[in-house]
């Protein structure tokens, strides 16, 4: 049985050693993270390289570029560290010099945020490890309370509780790394902190300029990403539920319900939807999950996830095969619930497209009737994308001309890239379906006897053009059961 689910695993030190990445691939990952908080562009194409070079013949791998968007920091501490106690004064500085950081006070990278802060507000640093309540304002100067202290070490993130942060989407370094992007040919390129559509139009506008064709991934992890998920969700082809900056800003505890209704309205509005961060969190440092972590991981499945997101646990872990391994039979096992398999087919819709009309047609007739496997013939990958909208347990193959589909769809649940030589025009349907037939018995992932479903369009290289549904039986004689019950 093919995983349905998808495993994005961020690249790092811990992944340098090829020896490692390939063991990471190997154990199952579909699309790696370049994650551009860190280190050089020239890191991150070493570390591409590597990549295309670990891909087996003719195995697909998705890349995605993870922008570092307009996180703020703090600055550096002269000893590296503090220690924040319980009703301890601090005080974020705008003006105050880059390590010059001590126990009263320190700098901080977005120079806005006085303006944006006011009395009474809380300020999370380090994932919420440390809350500060703003006390006064004055001129550069934030003054707090320590509400829960800690050990605060250089460069720590810090969000509003609630957010309204004024801090645009695009920082002149995302605008640069998209450039940077588009020359690497990677495959999605996620925009951190989006706020509004907006965000996303201007991102893509960039990507276009740099001839790029890389899908959009708008991470969501700001309060006002939620309030606007419906435009954003439109605006880009994927989302992240990005649990780490979201979690502080609207709270833990509202974060199930978010992914919840957030992964249903993506693959309501046929977008592709991945869950990200502290999935594996204990395995940065042991070889085994929490039983927490792997009821979370099963969880996202079941709430129809496409992809499942490794961070720090294979970037700067100390397992990150074990981690992926772990990622890997979780989503096994929780793909054979009955919840995961089971669809509702959108009976009540009304299509557009008649293309979109085809692919529900598809998989409906599959979930039906006893079905193997799908084989979508496709330029951009949207009529594979629209299947795997429905849950299912038929594998969907994508076969496409275009080594670009084959990566971008290594993301989308369920469905399975082979890239082939397109030599349909030169050739009957009949010889056709036969030679779609042969690709996947090659694969061996079908046998004799076996009831395909092959989706195409009639005309090649019109991307949107599928219009036929056809069944075709492999070896030629199926079993039908004829009798009306
Ligand atoms: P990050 O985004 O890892 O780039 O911060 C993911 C998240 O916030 O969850
Ligand atoms: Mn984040």
């Amino acid at each position: 049985m093919l995983r349905r689910t998808k495993i994005i695993a961020t690249l790092g030190p811990s992944t340098d050693d090829p020896v490692m990445l390939d063991k990471i691939i190997q154990a199952g990952v579909d699309v790696v993270r370049l994650n551009f908080s860190h280190q050089t562009a020239d890191i991150h194409q070493q570390r591409l390289d590597k990549v295309r070079q670990c891909a087996t013949y003719g195995q697909s791998i998705g890349i995605m570029v993870d922008l570092q968007g307009p996180k703020i920091r703090t600055e550096s501490f002269h000893e590296g560290k503090i220690v924040l106690n319980e009703g301890d004064k601090f005080t974020l500085d705008a003006s105050c010099p880059k390590n010059a950081g001590n126990q009263h006070c320190v700098g901080i990278t977005y120079k806005e945020l006085p303006k944006d802060v006011q009395k009474g507000d809380n300020l999370l640093l380090d994932d919420g490890r440390i809350v500060l309540e703003v006390k006064k304002v004055v001129d550069s100067e934030i003054h707090c309370k320590t509400i829960v202290g800690g050990k605060l070490s250089n460069n720590k993130g810090i969000n509003r509780q609630g957010g309204g942060l004024s801090a645009g989407a695009l920082t002149s370094k995302d605008r640069a790394d998209i450039i940077t992007a588009a020359a690497m040919q990677v495959d999605y390129i996620a925009i951190s902190f989006p706020r509004s559509a907006a965000d996303i139009h201007e991102a893509r506008k960039l990507l276009e300029a740099a001839k790029s064709k890389a899908g959009i991934i708008a991470k969501i992890e700001r309060a006002e990403a939620i309030t606007n998920h419906e435009e954003i969700i439109k605006a880009a082809d994927a989302i992240m539920v990005a649990r780490g900056d979201l979690g502080v800003e609207i709270g833990d505890a509202n974060l199930p319900s978010a992914q919840k209704l957030l992964i249903k309205k993506a693959r309501d509005f046929n977008k592709v939807v991945i869950t990200a961060t502290q999935m594996m969190e204990s395995m940065i440092d042991n070889p085994i999950p929490t039983r927490a972590e792997v009821s979370d991981v099963a969880n996202a499945v079941f709430d129809g996830t496409d992809a499942v997101m490794l961070s720090a646990e294979t970037a700067a872990g100390k397992y990150p095969e074990k981690a992926v391994m772990a990622m890997d039979r979780i989503c096994r096992e929780a793909e054979k619930q009955p919840m995961a398999r089971i669809s509702k087919h959108r009976l009540e819709r009304q299509f557009n497209r008649i293309d979109e009309a085809a692919a529900m047609a598809a998989m409906y007739t599959a979930n039906h009737l006893n079905i193997a496997a799908i084989a979508a013939l496709t330029e951009s990958g949207a009529t594979p994308l629209w299947m795997s909208r429905i849950n299912s347990s038929i594998p969907i193959f994508a076969l496409s001309r275009h080594r670009s589909t084959c990566s971008k769809v290594t993301l989308y649940r369920g469905v399975y890239p082979i890239e082939f030589e397109d030599i349909f025009s030169q050739v009957d349907a009949l010889t056709a379906n036969q030679i779609v037939v042969n690709e996947l018995q090659r694969g061996g992932f079908i046998t004799k006897g076996d009831l395909i479903i092959i989706t195409k369009g009639d005309l090649k290289g019109i991307s949107g053009g599928t219009n036929s549904i056809k069944i075709v039986c492999v070896g030629g004689e199926c079993f039908q059961d004829n009798t009306d019950n």
